[in-house]
């Protein structure tokens, strides 16, 4: 026998998981942000065969606490400062269970004509909250991976369309932009050596003079500059490529101008943030993730093109059995990306600027960048720790210094093994110009002061234990 939820069973265990999770929500900041835990250990305490016979479900979840929940990282934990964020605040997690509860598949207006509206009226939104240049218009996509490579597919059509074989086209970005652009440039059939990675100043933002002589070289040779991703806020350090020069060169060169602001384009529904996005009119297409540090819980990555008929040349497809007679009057978003088959994302968009407002929102963003701006002067007064970067959103990279270049390397590690080691914080590490650095990334909807002093704490306390020389007070 199965054990199918009649309404009062499904009643009585929505309910059960709505209280595990708010216990789980206010407890979060007690638990260790990431696990103790070895490769293969959970999977170990799995049975390798499916069952045969169904549970009930109060079982199943008893089973989850068990087995699955200490294997999982607290993103939402107010110490968590890894990576970016990914952020989701409470009305955003309501709205995802909304959403599971409908479970609409919503690939075309006709299968959710509500989807459809509430995403074309939310992207609408988002582009005015965060002062979009006018002329674009916005589509969902999963994630910035996706909307980046559908950009460089658009932009690869519109080169074809012009009579530009593919062994032809050149993409540029700089050698900090994302690993997303360089797969999106493969995964779309430019040739591995028609990538170029432009050099960057000592802010780690693209340098255009050298943009400029690579796109002029490869003219020379006979090649098309096909597209080029700028990036604002790059993921190692947020610096921001310089958009109005990026742009004269898209511009007196044809190419397609794709900028990915994944992470600091929810810093733009702040105004003292907009200069960063000057120059924004001359690009062909836009990204940034609400997922990441708007409050609006992962996925959901907002993707906005000037040209829509570019990007429907290159998605849309009308088989016989998807269209319907609403077609010429109605948007559907099934040709604006990759899948099919869609999740209803505007929802919790809507459920999260309602909640807050873009005051709300505003407020928290410059919270995050207050905080990581008084953690880069806590920095900048340590002699034993250099700081690698410049701070424009919330985001610090430092490393140990006063040892040659292979010390302050491993001292680097050793420090951020040790930190993170005590469960009450986590950051992660990249490397600039070579060097391991530390990335102190402040945006978890949770954190706090107390989370940055804290973090700051165990980053003294490590010191003093990792490096030879006396703790500093
Ligand atoms: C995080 C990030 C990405 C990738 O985002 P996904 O939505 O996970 O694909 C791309 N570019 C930049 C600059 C990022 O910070």
């Amino acid at each position: 026998m199965d054990h199918d939820m009649d309404h009062d069973t499904f009643r009585r265990e929505a309910h059960r998981v709505v209280d595990w999770m708010a216990d789980y929500l206010a407890t979060v900041a007690g638990r260790r942000v990431v696990p103790r835990t070895t490769p293969g250990a959970i999977r170990a305490t799995l049975p390798v065969a499916p069952p045969e016979a169904g549970t009930g479900f109060p079982d199943i979840l008893a089973d989850f606490e068990r087995l699955i929940l200490p294997g999982m990282a607290h993103w939402g934990h107010p110490g968590w400062f890894a990576y970016f964020p990914a952020n989701a605040s409470p009305p955003s997690v309501l709205a995802e269970m909304v959403t599971a509860a409908l479970a609409a598949q919503c690939m075309s207006w006709q299968t959710s004509p509500a989807a459809t509206e509430l995403e074309e009226v939310m992207l609408a939104w988002l582009a005015q909250g965060i002062g979009l240049p006018p002329g674009f218009t916005g589509v969902i996509q999963d994630t910035a991976s996706s909307a980046t490579f559908v950009a460089l597919l658009t932009a690869r059509d519109r080169a074809r369309d012009a009579g530009v074989p593919l062994d032809r086209q050149t993409v540029y970005a700089s050698t900090e932009a994302h690993a997303s652009v360089e797969k999106g440039a493969r995964l779309a059939g430019i040739p591995e050596a028609n990538f170029r990675r432009i050099p960057v100043d000592a802010a780690y933002a693209l340098d255009p003079a050298a943009l400029d002589a690579a796109v002029g070289a490869d003219r020379a040779a006979g090649l098309v500059p096909t597209a080029i991703v700028a990036t604002v806020g790059t993921t190692s350090s947020t610096a921001v490529d310089p958009l109005p020069a990026i742009g004269r060169i898209a511009r007196a060169t044809g190419a397609w101008l794709h900028v990915d602001a994944a992470y600091a384009g929810s810093a733009a529904i702040a105004p003292e943030f907009r200069h960063h996005f000057a120059g924004l009119d001359a690009a062909d297409s836009f990204v940034f993730n609400p997922h990441k540090w708007l409050g609006v819980q992962f996925d959901c990555s907002a993707y906005y093109v000037g040209n829509v008929e570019a990007l429907l040349r290159t998605c849309a497809t009308t088989p016989a059995y998807l269209r319907t007679a609403a077609d010429p009057s109605v948007v559907n978003y099934r040709d604006w990306g990759i899948p099919l088959g869609r999740r209803f994302r505007a929802l919790k968009i809507w459920f999260v600027l309602r909640s807050y407002g873009l005051e709300g929102l505003r407020a928290r963003i410059r919270e995050h960048v207050r905080l990581a701006r008084a953690f880069a002067l806590w920095v900048d007064g340590e002699p034993r720790l250099v700081r690698m970067a410049p701070v424009p959103f919330a985001l610090v990279v430092f490393r140990v210094t006063g040892g040659s270049p292979q010390a302050d390397d491993a001292a680097t590690r050793a420090l951020l093994d040790r930190v993170n080691d005590s469960g009450e914080v986590y950051l992660t590490h990249t490397v600039l110009d070579g060097r391991v650095a530390i990335r102190c990334s402040v945006g978890s909807w949770t954190t706090d002061a107390a989370a940055v002093r804290r973090v700051w704490q165990r980053i003294q306390e490590a010191l003093a234990s990792t490096t030879s020389s006396p703790p500093a007070r």
